[in-house]
């Protein structure tokens, strides 16, 4: 009940060796009765919050959800960084949407630059855990403030500060947090989760967006929630509102996916080239496609050349790795859509067995073993009977298409025979 100013005082004069000498000699914590909520495989993150840590949790909190809108949005910085409170509201039905600013090209009617930015008119739309930041952010700054406030984000010294925290400034928490959860992971006893050091340098602010096309275009093998969180993100980013304009993050999204499938087109032609075979209902349009993968290997430096590649169906092929398979699409044979309907590109999380623009080079058959070698040393006397029954009839489906694609295969050299 002491006042502060009291307090003061007294750390001023030469009583603070002395308070310093006891504080040394009688460390301890001090925690706080606020719930943690938070939990990490269904137990809670930490025993509790101390009043020592809660201005750099809060600060670690606000970066966290800089992070999750630049990198599940596709925002570009400065539009995160201009967002206000009540620029996301509860919507009566269907997506959430974001009304963001634009700062780049916004001019008045003389052409010359607003620094204060015009109203975007594609909002962007926001999937579940950019609206939580939102919702966040919005309890952190007062009303009707920017989200990303410089005074109310300055949890530690309290300065104050016009306009959002500087991105020098969220270069340096980013990597603060990255150590930060990194140790963390290390403390939970999951060193697997800790964010590794990064050869091109500090995070900085502007790779997320592009990570997120990478992502999106590339969906990770083997992650199956991420590869259906990506696919989610697709179609939540390109259909509706955000489809109506070009810009932004679809541009790099089609140079991603472009990327990807030079990267395809590239690597099948070599495979083919060094006597690998391939087989499938789709193996003589790939190895057509695969002809002109040079053509395009390290070309994908524009949106333009991207489009290029993209709007020629004759050179549509999608890795699968999850499948173990490429998709060679062709849009009328697809079954993957039957439901949804007609598309521009596969829905590779939805592959069907049966689809007729399946194909597997040797590579996937040698996959398809090893995996089937793996269950079947899994389904022995220590499984359950039930679940070894399981895995064993897997691995004799793996085994089925590994001896389909080396009863079908082709080399090179026999198709054009
Ligand atoms: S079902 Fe599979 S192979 Fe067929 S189009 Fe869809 S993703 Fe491609």
């Amino acid at each position: 009940g002491a006042p502060t100013k009291q307090i003061d005082n007294v750390l001023r004069t030469k009583k603070i060796r002395a308070l310093k000498q006891y504080l040394d000699s009688n460390p301890g914590s001090c925690p706080m009765s606020v719930p943690v909520t938070g939990r990490v495989e269904g137990k809670p993150w930490k025993q509790a919050l101390d009043f020592t840590e809660a201005a750099s949790l809060m600060r670690h909190l606000g970066t966290a959800a800089f992070i999750v809108m630049s990198y599940l949005t596709g925002m570009r910085p400065q539009e995160v960084l201009g967002l206000r409170t009540g620029c996301c509201p509860d919507p009566d039905s269907g997506q959430h949407l974001i009304n963001g600013h634009i700062y780049k090209t916004a001019t008045d009617e003389n052409g010359n630059h607003r620094s204060e930015g015009e109203l975007r008119d594609v909002p962007w739309v926001a999937i579940t855990p950019v609206v939580n930041a939102i919702r966040v952010l919005e309890r952190i700054v007062d009303d009707g403030a920017l989200l990303f406030d410089g005074t109310s984000h300055d949890f530690i010294n309290r300065r104050k500060f016009t306009g959002s925290v500087t991105f020098s400034a969220w270069r340096e928490r980013i990597e603060d947090f990255a150590a930060w959860a990194s140790g963390l992971a290390t403390d939970l006893g999951r060193p697997h989760e800790t964010v590794p050091s990064d050869p091109h340098g500090a995070i900085g602010t502007e790779r997320f967006r592009r990570t997120l096309a990478w992502h999106i275009a590339r969906r990770p093998g083997g992650l199956v929630a991420l590869a259906i969180q990506y696919g989610h993100l697709r179609t939540a980013i390109s259909g509706g509102y955000a489809s109506r304009s070009r810009d932004g993050i679809h541009d790099l999204l089609d140079i991603e996916t472009a990327r990807a499938t030079a990267d395809t087109l590239a690597t099948l032609h070599d495979d083919l080239a060094e006597g690998v075979g391939i087989s499938g209902p789709a193996a003589r349009r790939a190895i057509h496609a695969a002809s002109h993968g040079p053509t395009f290997a390290g070309t994908i430096l524009s949106a333009r050349a991207a489009r290029d590649l993209l709007e020629n169906p004759s050179l549509a092929i999608h890795d699968n790795p999850k499948a173990y398979l490429m998709c060679v699409y062709n849009q009328e044979k697809a079954l993957c859509h039957r439901l949804a309907g007609q598309q521009k590109a596969p829905s590779l999380d939805r592959c069907q067995p049966t689809c007729a623009n399946i194909t597997r080079t040797d590579h996937h058959a040698a996959q398809l073993t090893a995996l089937a070698d793996v269950l079947e040393k899994q389904a022995g006397a220590l499984t359950p009977a039930p679940m070894g029954k399981r895995l064993q009839a897997r691995a004799e489906r793996l085994r089925a298409l590994a001896e389909n694609h080396h009863r079908g295969r082709l080399t090179l050299a026999e198709a054009s025979a």
